[in-house]
């Protein structure tokens, strides 16, 4: 969205008729974001990125045992990295490895240890909520099943990692309520193995997982069509949930929330912070899973019921994704440093880092969303209190019209249970609520009913499979 200069912001008063000016949204500036934002290194993104090139290539069956070649001394640098950065913060973080056999698949069809790489910072009052920045290890050549050949990997997506361990590096300098997973996850190009086995088991541990931000080729700013902008990203996220039940569709079809997942309100957060916090940096939200027909790790969250939703750069090269190296025809071919954009790389490693300082300093999202005004003049709001009570100050209602894009109109109504909005009318808008700490963080906006719900249901025998 476009960046508005003033910090109230009044949008289409008069078309809305019946609302007052002062339902404008308004928020607390955060000097705490903007200073977090301004600690995002963009030269130890670049060393980040050069140290995993030098792995030759970080295939998922390439060897495990050279230090210097391979997927193997890939993942431990990780894991050393990790460490290194708990050091640096009195050992704020649990670093480990995640991972899993897979064999018998297109992709990997010998049996293989796929080994994600993650670290958890975790929250002060409520340890057990996670908000996730992911990266992918992995690289690939043309030939997917190339194990051998240099696939150095450099934008696809050690950008991602790189900007992962970044923001590892400047959020643990803070205490937050909830926690942060950062993770490096494998086996994305033989079919998104890492993330699978990782979602599983956060879901076996009743991991409250509140957003995966997915970030998925961060660093590219010259586009397959000539386009060389570093100003926008994309945001990616799916519009209806992939759990929905057949009861919950049929819910949808009368009460809405096709745009309103909770996954799709991570992104209207994400990119209200973007506006907010960082300069030159407009986000684009694309209203689809993933790029057309193709895939991310965010998915595997999304499968189980988790928000989630990949950031990545706006123009992508293909001649530089998926390629051996080699010239042809005067084109260069090849995912090789020269292609990633540091600055930029940055620019979206602080986009990732204040979103997920704004969600773990705020509480959880409300549960419980209830809407009602059907054949009135007015419409009413429900909610659970957000868990854990001394990091809440109250609740606010959003709306917006049901073609805006954003919200576009907030009340702080208190800590209360239950608002009324006099005259708006429930035909006409699309509404929300968002949880508030004392200091005034947000949580992201929670669509009532099912089709908006942030929290996910846990079986007690949850299966092994
Ligand atoms: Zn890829």
């Amino acid at each position: 969205m476009k960046k508005l200069s003033s910090v109230t912001i009044g949008l289409g008063l008069l078309l809305a008729g019946g609302v007052q000016a002062q339902d404008a949204i308004t928020y607390n500036d955060q000097q705490k974001l903007h200073d977090i934002a301004d600690a995002v290194s963009a030269k130890r993104i670049e060393q980040d990125i050069r140290k995993l090139v030098s792995f030759g290539t970080r295939h998922t069956l390439s060897e495990t045992e050279s230090d210097t070649r391979g997927i193997g001394a890939a993942r431990r640098w990780v894991y050393q990295e990790f460490q290194r950065i708990s050091a640096d913060c009195g050992g704020c973080l649990e670093v480990m490895y995640v991972s899993d056999i897979v064999e018998g698949e297109d992709r990997i069809p010998d049996a293989t240890e796929v080994k994600s790489v993650i670290a958890i910072q975790r929250g002060s009052t409520d340890p057990d909520r996670y908000v996730m920045m992911s990266g992918d290890i992995d690289s690939r050549v043309s030939d997917v099943m190339d194990a051998t050949s240099d696939a150095p990997g450099a934008n696809d997506n050690a950008s991602g990692v790189a900007g992962t361990l970044e923001a590892a590096r400047v959020l643990s300098q803070y205490n937050f309520d909830g926690s942060i997973v950062y993770a490096a996850l494998s086996g994305e190009e033989q079919g998104l193995f890492g993330g699978k086995i990782l979602a599983r088991k956060a879901k076996q541990n009743k991991w409250r997982i509140m957003a995966v931000l997915n970030n998925d080729m961060i660093g590219n700013i010259e586009g397959i069509n000539g386009v060389i902008n570093n100003t926008t990203a994309r945001i990616f996220a799916e519009g209806t949930r992939m759990d929905e039940t057949d009861r919950e569709a049929t819910m949808r079809r009368f009460y809405g929330g096709e745009n309103d997942s909770p996954s799709r309100n991570v992104a209207r957060y994400i990119d209200t912070m973007a506006d907010r916090y960082i300069a030159n940096l407009d986000t684009m939200i694309v209203y689809r899973l993933d790029r057309f027909g193709r895939g991310g790790h965010h998915r595997p969250f999304n499968d189980l019921g988790y928000p989630g939703v990949r950031i990545m750069e706006t123009n992508e090269n293909y001649n530089r994704q998926h390629q051996d190296l080699r010239t042809e025809n005067g084109i260069e071919y090849g995912d090789t440093i020269e292609g990633v954009d540091f600055d930029y790389a940055a620019k979206l490693t602080a986009l990732n880092a204040v979103s997920l300082a704004g969600m773990s300093w705020a509480p959880e999202p409300p549960q419980n969303v209830d809407i009602r005004g059907a054949v009135q003049p007015s419409t009413t709001l429900s909610w659970n209190d957000a868990r854990g009570e001394e990091n809440v100050m109250g609740y606010k209602v959003y709306w917006r019209l049901t073609s805006e894009p954003q919200w576009q109109w907030s009340r702080y109504v208190g800590d209360v249970n239950e608002y009324t909005l006099e005259n708006v009318v429930i035909d006409n808008y699309i509404f929300g609520v968002a949880s508030v700490s004392p200091d005034g963080f947000e949580s992201p906006v929670v669509f009532p009913g099912p089709a908006g719900e942030f929290s996910i249901e846990f079986e007690d025998d949850t299966d092994d499979n």
